[in-house]
């Protein structure tokens, strides 16, 4: 019993020594949100708009995808504080998106940073964004998931809605930097298929992909076109449903 008793001293004595020694390594990161807008209040607290916890997708890979991780984080040492962000999908590597510099605040409160991402994703599933400060092994993990929706195919009933109701939305045009040169194209989607394209603007590929005439590089895009072709079909939706 009595040794039960200082064994369970001693562990109580070791976490509290743990707990000190976190608090005197520095930085706690305490929570993250991934949202798809930031802005600053008039008293500078930061808003996030439109927070999300997966992706929906078409094809893959997926055309870049940009967001913002909103992190919080306590005891920020004097000095620059760096916080790696990378993300990893099953047993892959992990990738690094981003590497933000905070400076030490006057005070030591809770302090909110927001950290642009970007990602091309090459599955569906569960992934997993990884915050570490460096020169720490602190680590703060949130999942993301990345869904496969189906293909948005619009009815005979949907079409016939929109060619009797001309003036709403059914086509959308995208322009496309080419990922290894400065070309630029533009890519329209139009459910209509019997109006023509206007001069410099291309329809979208049957098989997804793009060869970039300046370099050869291979575009993909069909994700992009799922994306365009998905609001087009939810317009339509709305607008039936709502009775025009
Ligand atoms: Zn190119």
């Amino acid at each position: 019993m009595a040794k039960k008793k200082v064994a369970k001293k001693k562990l109580g004595q070791r976490k509290k020594q743990a707990v000190s020694m976190n608090r005197k390594s520095g930085t706690n990161l305490s929570a993250a949100v991934f949202c798809n807008a930031v802005s600053k209040s008039e008293s500078g607290k930061t808003n996030c708009r439109d927070v999300f916890t997966s992706f929906l997708a078409w094809a893959y890979p997926t055309s870049y995808r940009s967001w913002f991780a909103i992190l919080t984080l306590y005891n920020l040492p004097p000095g620059t504080t760096t916080i790696v962000v990378s993300i990893s999908h099953g047993r892959g590597k992990k990738t690094t998106l981003a590497k933000a510099k905070i400076k030490c605040p006057p005070e030591d409160l809770g302090n909110i940073i927001n950290i642009p991402l970007r990602h091309k994703f090459q599955n569906e599933g569960l992934y997993i964004v990884h915050f570490n400060v460096v020169g720490t092994t602190k680590v703060l993990k949130i999942p993301l998931n990345v869904t496969t929706r189906p293909w948005p195919k619009l009815t005979k009933k949907e079409l016939a809605f929109l060619q009797n109701n001309p003036s709403l939305l059914h086509s959308i045009r995208m322009v496309v930097k080419c990922s290894n040169c400065p070309s630029l194209y533009t890519f329209e989607e139009n459910v209509l298929a019997e109006e023509k394209l206007e001069n410099g603007v291309l329809p979208f590929p049957d098989s997804g992909l793009f060869k970039c005439n300046n370099c050869g590089h291979k575009l993909q895009l069909k994700d992009i076109q799922g994306q365009l072709r998905s609001s087009i079909k939810m317009s339509v939706i709305m607008f039936r449903k709502g009775g025009r």
